[in-house]
């Protein structure tokens, strides 16, 4: 990466964390609960297959392409600390790419995830629970590493890892359609050493840490709902990627039932807007999380946009 480009990294990150200690403070308290937004980097993907059927002339204003007619992306996962327990949302690319890969999506990796975990004192073992709103090798891609033998492990040795069951299955089972975004080494070393464990639908995992099944970009995606002392937060996945993806049919290409998206938006956006949920997104370059506002027309917008 060159050193312009690192440096408006860098400064966006430290944009992206300012606004985000705006909204939680400094303690990055949310209730009884810390959450920390924690970067795996950046990486960009082709600006058509981002906005589906949405013309680029109205995308590549929100989101201007390189030459090679890509986006920048961010690979923000999420940590959860709640009833003493570290439960981590996603693990974005990871670490066991060759050139290649790092060429073809433009991989800045400025910090890792690991990387972010340690600025809050956190190392892989300390993570009790992984949670995956889906398989893709941009959400699962840190859930194993490379040993010292060259070996792929999980990367955190403790930790159960949770997805929802379906989503497991049709990652096992891909297709030619969904086989380029499911990458075995991901998930199969997880399940050599029985840290799998699986959501079926809806599911609790601790009073106020709880999954929600968000289906449209694959079958059974999952969100992640945290609420405590009546305050809420929802992390988005793959749902609504970018804060550029609020307007309803502004859905991805990738997305396998893309009507199904749009339903799932409206419930989302809707309940958002009514309790005042705090929207947590993965891949917007700039931002990370805001509250959402409804203008005149009906339609949402996240409420530090003008
Ligand atoms: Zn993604």
């Amino acid at each position: 990466m060159g050193t312009a480009l690192k440096v408006s990294f860098q400064k966006n990150i430290k944009l992206g964390t300012q606004k985000v200690k705006q909204l939680l403070g400094e303690d990055m308290k949310f209730g009884d609960f810390n959450i920390f937004p924690l970067t795996d980097g950046r990486f960009r993907l082709d600006g058509g297959a981002m906005f589906g059927v949405v013309p680029r002339v109205l995308w590549e204003k929100c989101c201007p392409a390189d030459d090679q007619n890509r986006i920048p992306l961010s690979l923000t996962c999420l940590l959860i600390q709640a009833h003493g327990k570290n439960i981590l949302v996603d693990t974005g690319l990871g670490l066991k790419h060759d050139k290649k890969f790092e060429h073809m999506f433009a991989v800045e990796r400025t910090a890792s995830l690991l990387d972010s975990l340690k600025t809050i004192g956190l190392s892989s073992t300390d993570i009790h629970f992984v949670i995956n709103t889906h398989l893709h090798f941009d959400h699962a891609g840190g859930n194993t590493v490379l040993d010292d033998q060259g070996q792929t492990v999980p990367t955190f040795p403790k930790a159960k890892y949770f997805v929802q069951r379906g989503e497991y299955e049709d990652a096992v089972h891909a297709n030619e359609r969904t086989r380029a975004s499911y990458r075995r080494e991901n998930f199969h070393p997880i399940m050599h050493k029985n840290q799998w464990e699986f959501f079926v639908g809806n599911s609790e995992l601790f009073a106020g840490v709880s999954v929600v099944v968000t289906s449209g970009h694959t079958p059974h995606h999952q969100s992640v709902k945290v609420e405590s002392e009546g305050k809420t937060a929802f992390f988005l996945g793959d749902v609504i990627p970018t804060v550029s993806h609020l307007p309803l049919p502004y859905i991805m290409g990738y997305d396998l039932s893309p009507l199904q998206t749009m339903e799932t938006k409206r419930w989302i956006l809707d309940s958002a807007f009514e309790e005042g949920w705090l929207l947590m997104f993965e891949h917007d370059p700039q931002i990370q999380m805001g509250y959402v506002q409804k203008d005149v027309e009906g339609k949402y917008f996240l409420k530090s946009q003008t």
